[in-house]
């Protein structure tokens, strides 16, 4: 009995010496490794310290720090401006002097949109986009037709029973314009950017918003996604058919609206900024709080045009520069 006790604690004394040796050995190479390499363990480091933040920040956000300018930047390869026209969406496009008009606000800002592209020195319109015919984004539009030359009308497949849908068929006859209702996956060329269609899907929705004609417009560097009023079922339809919807600059669609921007959505479009066009105190409680929620649990940059007026993304190689207030 003390016999066999005696060599149990003889090998378990062996074990403990061969355990501290290795302990000993490896402790060791460990620091001759550190002391040796500096650089080398330096370099694990932060490779370990960026694994780490991988795991818990997304990586590929971008930087969303607002970069503003009072002027256009030298190597701007794409402009985007949305303009202030109260409650209503406008925004004007340019690559390499090509310009296209998106939408034109409502009946009272029509001369403000007009006056705004003669300043800005312009005679044509490569496109004119309608997104949908609802007042707060076709009655402005009507003017620009009429003051200036247009290569292309794009629009919706669909016509309203309304007298301004009336006086915007009325403009396209005198004006001997035929517009061209664009597919889903269509793309076009504007100067040094392209854009391509991504909704609607189809013209049967009930709701009229969901007809809305959006597109993703892109130069090499950055993004921007503007769809009109489009709300949650034209938004899960473009998920559905898993278009690339990624974007530096989301407009946000509806005015900010509720029933628009669903996190499952802002998430496939990831953007580094929202815009919303909106007028101060509507009658529609635009923006919704839920959907600014939306967005800033996203760590999305807001930018409203009712808090700081017309609003211009400046595209160059290597940032987006912000200008307000004009
Ligand atoms: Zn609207």
């Amino acid at each position: 009995m003390y016999h066999r006790q005696r060599k149990n604690k003889q090998r378990i004394r062996t074990k403990f010496s061969a355990f501290m040796m290795l302990f000993v050995f490896i402790f060791v190479l460990v620091c001759h490794i550190g002391l040796l390499n500096p650089d080398l363990t330096a370099s694990v480091k932060t490779s370990f310290q960026d694994t780490l933040k991988g795991l818990f920040t997304n990586s590929s956000k971008q930087d969303t720090a607002l970069f503003y300018s009072e002027s256009r930047p030298e190597n701007t390869t794409l402009s985007v401006t949305f303009l202030d026209v109260g409650q209503g969406n406008c925004v004007l496009a340019e690559s390499d002097g090509h310009y296209m008009l998106i939408d034109g606000g409502d009946r009272s800002h029509s001369s403000f949109v007009v006056s705004y592209l003669q300043q800005a020195g312009i005679t044509a319109l490569d496109y004119v986009l309608i997104s949908h015919y609802d007042a707060d984004h076709v009655s402005g539009v009507i003017g620009a037709l009429y003051q200036f030359d247009v290569g292309n009308v794009l629009s919706p497949d669909y016509s309203a029973d309304t007298k301004i849908y009336q006086s915007y068929v009325n403009c396209l006859k005198k004006q001997n314009i035929t517009p061209v209702h664009p597919q889903v996956g269509d793309t076009y060329i504007l100067g040094n950017a392209s854009f391509t269609v991504v909704c609607p899907d189809r013209y049967d929705y009930e709701e009229e918003n969901n007809r809305s004609l959006g597109i993703q417009l892109t130069d090499s560097s950055h993004s921007f996604l503007i769809l009109g009023d489009a709300q949650s079922k034209s938004e899960s339809a473009m998920l559905n058919e898993n278009l690339d919807l990624s974007a530096d600059v989301y407009m946000v669609s509806h005015h900010g609206s509720a029933s628009s921007s669903t996190e499952k959505f802002l998430r496939a479009v990831h953007p580094a900024f929202a815009v919303i066009s909106v007028g101060a105190d509507n009658d529609y409680g635009h923006p919704a709080q839920k959907t600014l929620s939306r967005l800033e649990a996203q760590d999305i940059q807001i930018l409203r045009t009712d808090l700081s007026g017309t609003i211009t993304a400046y595209s160059t190689p290597d940032t987006l520069t912000w200008s307000t207030g004009r």
